[in-house]
Formats: structure tokens, C-alpha cells, sequence
């Protein structure tokens, strides 16, 4: 595996660029400054390489970040409402970064870590493992959260995640990735032809502040039933209550499974030029599906692209939004001596 400087942070760490490849010419660089995707190189039908990544070219791109491109989120992906929640009678407070409430594991989360990198490789597939010590406190959370990251890249074309995490206190804990993808080139155009297919049923509806009103609602009869292939811009400006509250897609939907554990394909895209073609399969019960309503044009991304509105989505695998408000929710408590493991897969192909 090659590893390069990226540049060293504020703080004096160095933070480097590891690349993972396989035989078909698929490419990931991944730095351990948030353990980001930084580029990712897919074959279009005919075999021609994009990256289909939103990212920076600069460390101090990742630094100053705030819409999370490509990071890994931790320790609480999406929302906790007011920022705040309690367990076991004891009430924590965290950071609140978005309005009222806390985004993405607060002021400075996993995005914003140095993490420890190590080339686990074997089998002929490239593996870079990351791994961090959140210490108790911080950003609020209680526990010392020993959290691991591993990517491996397989000859099929899979960029696998896999996440654990231990704790030496009960706590909470929800990590995903926060890839931005455009399946015809990172920085292009928006994503707004991409046809997306989403395997659930039903979606957690959101109130003003973008927290789960907690109830669970079928998608049928909306515009967020992808169910059936439907391209991103068909409905988006549909007149739909919960795509105004979110100026768009902006919700967890609820992947249809039959056991806790096991992977299935939640969500599947398709770029239709290019031909290209995004599965995402997961362990965890939910998947934030984010149109990017939030890229204003203001960030400049790699080689100079401004991105746009809508110029990249997120599939991000996680629990449900503000779990820990919300008992009726799958459970993001961990543990002392219980493991957290989940793994997410990103899958390409072309068609
Ligand atoms: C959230 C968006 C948020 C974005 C930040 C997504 O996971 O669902 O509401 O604006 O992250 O980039």
C-alpha cells in the first residue's frame, strides 16, 4: 500500500494518504485525518476511470470542512436533539453545532481526528486499518470509546467498511461514513438524473429541526418511495411536506431485514451516461439518504470544482437519527464489555 505526507495538521500531526488498489484499476485514497475518503477511482462501462468522491486536494480542506465530505462520523452520526439525552438517570450535554441541536458527533467528532493508520493488507486485498481512543468527556460523551476502522478493497469492486468500537463505560455510539457521490465525476454536474432504488418500506419522519418525530411511516404514495427506481430529480421539488422541511431528501429510511446482523442491499444508483452503478450494503438498521441540499457553491473541492447544490449525495448507514431520545428506536447504547460491530459496503459496478 502506498502511503504519502497529505500535510500536517494545526496541531503538529502528520496526517498521510494511504492508496488502496486492485487488479481492475479501482482506487481509494484514504487519509487518516477522519479517516476520509479523499479520491475514488471507478470504471465507467466502457473501463474509463472517474472519481466519483467529493473531497478536498488540502489537508487544510478537511480541516476547515463543515459539510463532512467523505469523513468518517462518530462518535454520533446525525442528529441528537437539544443535545442532550440520558442514560441510566444521568444526563449529558453535548455541543450543540446545528441550531439547537448536535450534528455529527459535535464541534470536533471523529471527522476531525487524527487517527492511527496501520496496512493490515492480506489475502491479496488491500486493507488500511484506523484506530482512535475517544477519551471520556469527550465532546460530551461519556466512556472511553476505543473505535477501529477498517477499509478493505476487494477484487469485486467493493470498498468494504468495517466499524467496531469498545467502551470501558455505557454510552452511545452510532459511526457511518460521509461520502458525497456524483457517479459521472466528482464536481461535474448535480446528481439529480442519478436513479436511486431504496429497499425500505418505511422512513423516520423529521419535525422543523430535522429530529424524528418518532414515528415510523410508510413511503407509499411519496416521493421518498424509491422502492421502485426513481431518479433523484423527479420528485425532489414534489409538494411534499417532508421534502420542504429538508429541502430535499434528508431522512433515514428503514431497510427491509430479516435478521440483525446480516449485510442486505439497502440502496442501489444508478448514473445513467456514465453507466456506473453504487450498491450499499449494511449491517445497520437505517440509511440517511442526503441529496446534498446543504452544497451552496461555497466549498471549493478537489481541482477546483465548486460544489454546487445537489452536486453529491450520501448514502450514510447508521441508526436511526437521535436514538437515544427515542426508546422505541433500535438501541445505540454500548456497553462495558459488549462490542460494537458494524460493516457497510460500497459497491460499484457499470451497466
Ligand atoms: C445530514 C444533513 C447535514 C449533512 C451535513 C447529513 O448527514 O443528514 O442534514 O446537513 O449531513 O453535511
Amino acid at each position: 500500500m502506498k502511503k504519502q505526507l497529505f500535510g500536517k495538521t494545526r496541531e503538529g500531526g502528520e496526517a498521510y494518504l494511504y492508496t488502496l488498489r486492485n487488479q481492475n484499476g479501482v482506487r481509494a485514497d484514504i487519509t487518516n485525518y477522519g479517516g476520509a475518503i479523499v479520491n475514488l477511482l471507478v470504471p465507467d462501462r466502457a473501463g474509463k476511470l472517474a472519481d466519483v468522491a467529493l473531497g478536498y486536494d488540502t489537508l487544510a480542506g478537511y480541516e476547515t470542512d463543515k459539510a463532512y465530505l467523505g469523513a468518517i462520523i462518530g462518535r454520533f452520526a446525525n442528529r441528537i436533539a437539544h443535545g442532550r439525552f440520558t442514560l441510566h438517570g444521568v444526563t449529558y450535554s453535548l455541543p450543540r453545532n446545528n441550531g439547537e441541536n448536535s450534528l455529527h458527533g459535535g464541534a470536533a467528532g471523529f471527522d476531525k481526528r487524527l487517527w492511527t493508520a496501520n496496512d493490515i493488507s492480506g489475502n491479496g486485498a488491500p486493507a488500511l486499518e484506523l484506530t482512535y481512543l475517544s477519551r471520556d468527556g469527550e465532546e460530551g460523551y461519556p466512556g472511553n470509546l476505543s473505535a477501529k476502522i477498517v477499509y478493505t478493497l476487494t477484487s469485486q469492486n467493493e470498498l468494504k467498511i468495517d466499524y467496531s468500537a469498545a467502551t470501558d463505560k455505557s454510552t452511545v455510539v452510532n459511526l457511518t461514513n460521509h461520502s458525497y457521490f456524483n457517479l459521472a465525476g466528482q464536481g461535474e454536474d448535480d446528481i439529480l438524473r442519478h436513479g436511486v432504488t431504496i429497499h425500505a418500506r418505511h422512513f423516520t419522519p423529521v419535525n422543523a429541526s430535522l429530529i424524528p418525530t418518532g414515528e415510523i411511516r410508510s413511503v407509499q404514495g411519496t416521493p421518498l418511495d424509491f422502492t421502485r427506481m426513481a431518479t433523484i430529480g423527479s420528485r425532489i421539488s414534489a409538494d411534499d411536506q417532508q421534502l420542504k422541511l429538508a429541502g430535499g431528501y434528508d431522512h433515514n429510511w428503514i431497510p427491509g431485514r430479516e435478521s440483525d446482523r446480516a449485510l442486505v442491499l439497502a440502496a442501489k444508483v444508478h448514473e445513467p451516461v456514465s453507466g456506473r452503478v453504487l450498491e450499499v450494503l449494511t449491517s445497520q438498521p437505517g440509511i440517511q439518504f442526503y441529496s446534498g441540499n446543504f452544497l451552496d457553491g461555497t466549498i471549493c473541492g478537489k481541482q477546483g470544482k465548486l460544489y454546487q447544490r445537489r452536486y453529491g449525495f450520501c448514502l450514510e448507514t447508521q441508526h436511526y437519527p437521535d436514538s437515544p431520545n427515542h426508546p422505541d428506536f433500535p438501541s445505540t447504547e454500548l456497553q462495558p464489555g459488549q462490542h460494537y460491530r458494524e460493516t457497510t459496503v460500497f459497491r460499484f459496478s457499470a451497466r
